[in-house]
């Protein structure tokens, strides 16, 4: 069961309530360099990004939301960290949500932020990281998921004093278990939406699994309305990455999904070479098609049925299966050409 959450609108993109579970990610170009963050997230955009966030160091970057914001067709979201005026730009510049820490603001500027994000419809995410934890918490609570819980409420309590209620709230850390206590204390406390991600996981290797695992309970226990995976790689990985997650718990469909098996002293056809051929020629394929690629008669056609297409390898021959229906046998070296044959009548 998914947690009821409010629903907010991120530009034309909604998050928390019935909404599915979006992927996000982030632009690694530096935000003053225009042409190559649209280009970043022109990429994104193709690979299903569904929210891009910038960071904005200064007021040059600031300035350059707007002309970024029209060449996009994915909500633009602000990363703004200790400056109000920064905050306020964005919001001119035409931006679809803010991460700030209301906190981290002086009070007489934080009350302008807010105001203008609410009178502009700008949601804001309030996005708690243990390594930058209020000073006063980190002492009383240590470097637990109390104390990111209790920083998190000081700062909905600053936006709620506004009667600002538009809010998404992120609680990362490197460690997993932690993240997840934290996120499962602040689930039970307030019914925004809730950002999931395990921040600096690492590489692409490391860092796919540490997320799968992380937000993998998360999901599972109904907890997460938005998700970015954070990868010392390109960005397109990190969205490729969460669209994996959200499709390996059938909370989203996209694409096509491939079983395929690791092979034993069964396996009678090439299938590492195979199974890569196949995922090149459906990478293009829009529809939610499930695919198998299986390497012996012993477990293939069991597999296979629950697929739409499959490949179950024989004797230097193969049998493709449609919908569990065995239509061809054919030789190994043909398998594919048929294959295709097959999928593009799909
Ligand atoms: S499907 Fe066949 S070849 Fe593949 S691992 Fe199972 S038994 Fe081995």
């Amino acid at each position: 069961m998914r947690r009821k959450t409010k629903k907010i609108k991120v530009g034309n993109v909604f998050i928390g309530g019935n909404a599915p579970i979006s992927v996000q990610s982030m632009v690694k170009a530096d935000t003053r360099n225009v042409e190559l963050t649209v280009k970043q997230i022109k990429e994104l955009e193709k690979e299903g990004c569904e929210i891009i966030r910038v960071a904005v160091p200064d007021m040059e970057a600031a300035k350059k939301l707007g002309k970024i914001k029209k060449r996009i067709n994915i909500p633009l979201v602000a990363d703004i960290h200790f400056s109000a005026q920064l905050a306020l730009e964005a919001i001119d510049q035409g931006v679809d949500k803010l991460r700030i820490n209301p906190g981290n603001i002086k009070k007489e500027k934080i009350k302008e932020v807010v105001l203008k994000a609410k009178k502009h419809k700008v949601p804001i995410r309030i996005g708690i990281n243990m390594g930058s934890l209020e000073k006063d918490i980190l002492f009383k609570y240590g470097a637990t998921e109390k104390a990111m819980v209790v920083s998190a409420m000081r700062h909905i309590k600053i936006l709620e004093k506004y009667n600002f209620n538009q809010i998404i709230i992120s609680l990362k850390s490197s460690d997993i278990k932690r993240t997840i206590n934290a996120y499962r204390l602040l689930a039970k406390r307030v019914d925004y939406p809730l950002h999931i991600g395990i921040t600096e996981a690492g590489t692409k290797f490391r860092g796919t699994i540490i997320s799968s695992v992380g937000l993998g309970i998360l999901l599972e226990e109904g907890i997460g309305d938005t998700l970015r995976v954070s990868l010392s790689d390109q960005s397109k990985e990190e969205v490729k990455v969460g669209w994996e997650i959200l499709k390996s718990l059938n909370l989203r469909k996209k694409g096509v999904s491939i079983t395929s098996c690791p092979t034993c002293g069964r396996t009678e056809i090439d299938l590492f070479k195979l199974v890569k051929q196949v995922e090149e020629i459906a990478k293009p394929i829009k529809k939610d098609l499930h695919i198998a690629v299986m390497g012996c008669v012993v477990n293939g056609p069991g597999e296979a049925r629950e697929a739409d297409l499959a490949i179950v390898g024989g004797k230097k021959n193969g049998l493709i299966i449609k919908k569990g229906k065995i239509i061809k046998m054919v030789p190994e070296k043909k398998l594919l050409v048929e294959f295709k044959r097959e999928l593009k009548k799909m």
